[in-house]
């Protein structure tokens, strides 16, 4: 068992708050409750630390590294404890630390000098050299609380900032072990974890002492978070909900994309911001599209994400459960079929059947807000123009995709998609290289890749005359 590091956990907190194991819905472990009025020291610690975590590059790669390293090694620690509080499975545990890792990596790589002559025709020589924020805070959600967690630490501590993160009370613990299996790597208040109940998260998105606010979560709570750093005026990057369409075109293949259309919607339990949310299907193709999803829903192992054969883990938390059973009765009383699932499973735990929604009005609120659930409304169009007009009609843009056999077409038709990523015949596979940006009310700001690392950078521009 690994054991955590004394220094990079906050001063004692003064109460403690239950975790629960969604597979039963009973507590299993506790964490520590901060108050929000310890904030002033941590984010105190987290300015002094910057001091000397901003002033080497080097010695940033290699304890980002090593960080990585550390990551990887505490895997079969960490991989229970994740499945244990958040309920996906074992394996998809595994592969969220992996990523974890690799994001270090990644970032760690992109560290190093960054000065950029500027040549604007002038007799002066001025150059660009970008330079570290300061003390950023992260708040991060309980769908992938150690993939997004890294999302937001790995560029923000490669770029030379320090960082205070708080992650869901849902899914505090994996990230408080992280960030102790870390802290063998990165000097004392580099990343600070706090964990508690609200009013946490709000009071230190508004702290004075943080430079930049990162936040992934609900539009709702992303809009409260900008408004708390208006008085600090702070930058603000916010990573929101989606509502991703997927359009299938007249010449796909439906048995052959089933499981991969599926998978695309229902990974996670359907947790992921960029799952597919709505399936648009053309008239003729409708009823085999239905029964091919409905036949996966139907035949998917669900299950504790303990059991190795599980491949769909339970809701993450009973709030959510609620959530995803209302939207889906009130999609039923609009008119909507069941033809899989339809309800919650009769075992203890937050369980929902796997549900694929066919007949749904267009208004129901399954198709126009943010399900976040195992629930799948599958809708049918006879003119493209007006499915592309549906599956950009909502206030979300995040992500998109088309599925067709002529993949030059389905690409002029993924171009059309109003949000910040398309894809032809697959759906929310993401390289740690690429942009990561939402529109509409899905996101501010850029993260992953080069962007992701500039967006924790500000320019700093030095004049000075050509000759001495
Ligand atoms: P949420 O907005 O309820 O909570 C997110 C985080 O904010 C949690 O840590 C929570 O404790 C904290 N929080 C709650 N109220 C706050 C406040 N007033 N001020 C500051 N922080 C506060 O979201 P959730 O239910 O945990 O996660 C699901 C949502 O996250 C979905 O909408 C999903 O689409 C979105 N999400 C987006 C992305 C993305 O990259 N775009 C990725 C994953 C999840």
């Amino acid at each position: 068992m690994v054991t955590a590091h004394p220094l990079h956990l906050p001063a004692p907190a003064t109460a403690s708050f239950a975790v629960l194991d969604p597979a039963t819905g009973e507590a299993f472990d506790e964490a520590p409750g901060q108050q929000p009025d310890e904030l002033d020291a941590v984010v105190r610690r987290a300015h002094e630390a910057w001091r000397g975590w901003r002033a080497d590059p080097a010695a940033r790669t290699t304890a980002l590294l090593a960080a990585a390293d550390a990551v990887e090694a505490a895997e079969a620690d960490l991989a229970p404890l994740l499945t244990r509080e958040q309920g996906k499975p074992l394996a998809e545990s595994s592969m969220e630390i992996a990523r974890t890792a690799a994001r270090l990596r990644y970032f760690a790589e992109l560290t190093g000098p960054r000065t950029e002559p500027l040549a604007d025709g002038r007799p002066v020589r001025s150059e660009v050299r970008w330079r570290s924020l300061g003390p950023v805070a992260a708040i991060v959600p309980w769908n992938f609380p150690l993939q997004l967690a890294s999302a937001k630490f790995a560029p923000a501590l490669a770029a030379g900032n320090t960082m205070v993160l708080k992650p869901s009370p849902f899914t505090p613990l994996a990230t408080r072990l992280l960030a102790s299996v870390m802290s063998r790597a990165l000097p004392e208040g580099v990343l600070t974890i706090v964990t508690g109940h609200e009013p946490l998260g709000a009071r230190l998105a508004a702290h004075p002492g943080i430079r930049h606010v990162t936040f992934t979560g609900s539009t709702a709570t992303g809009r409260a978070v900008a408004q708390g750093a208006v008085p600090s005026l702070a930058r603000v990057t916010l990573e929101l909900g989606g509502n991703d369409a997927a359009v299938l075109l007249d010449d796909v293949e439906v048995e052959r994309i089933a499981e991969r259309l599926f998978w695309a919607a229902f990974r996670n339990c359907g947790q992921v911001c960029m799952a597919v949310k709505r399936v648009y299907a053309p008239a003729r193709l409708y009823s085999r599209v239905v029964e091919a999803l409905a036949q996966q829903a139907r035949t998917v192992v669900v299950g504790a994400g303990t059991d190795p054969d599980t491949r769909l883990g339970p809701i993450n938390n009973a709030a959510q459960l609620a959530r995803v059973e209302n939207i889906t009765e009130r999609a039923l009383a609009d008119g909507a079929r069941a033809v899989a699932g339809g309800h919650r499973l009769d075992r203890p735990g937050y369980f929902f059947a796997p549900t694929i929604l066919a007949d749904v009005p267009h208004h129901s609120p399954v198709v126009t807000e943010e399900q976040f659930g195992p629930v799948l409304p599958v809708l049918p169009y006879t003119n493209l123009d007006a499915a592309l007009d549906a599956a950009n009609g909502t206030r979300f843009g995040l992500g998109g995709s088309v599925w067709g056999t002529d993949i030059d077409r389905a690409e002029e038709v993924a171009g059309r998609l109003e949000c910040g990523t398309a894809w032809v015949n697959h759906h929310a596979e993401l390289s740690l290289a690429q942009p990561f940006a939402g529109i509409k009310q899905s996101g501010v700001g850029v993260a992953g890749g080069p962007w992701g690392l500039y967006g924790n950078l500000r320019p700093f521009v030095v004049h000075r005359p050509e000759e001495a």
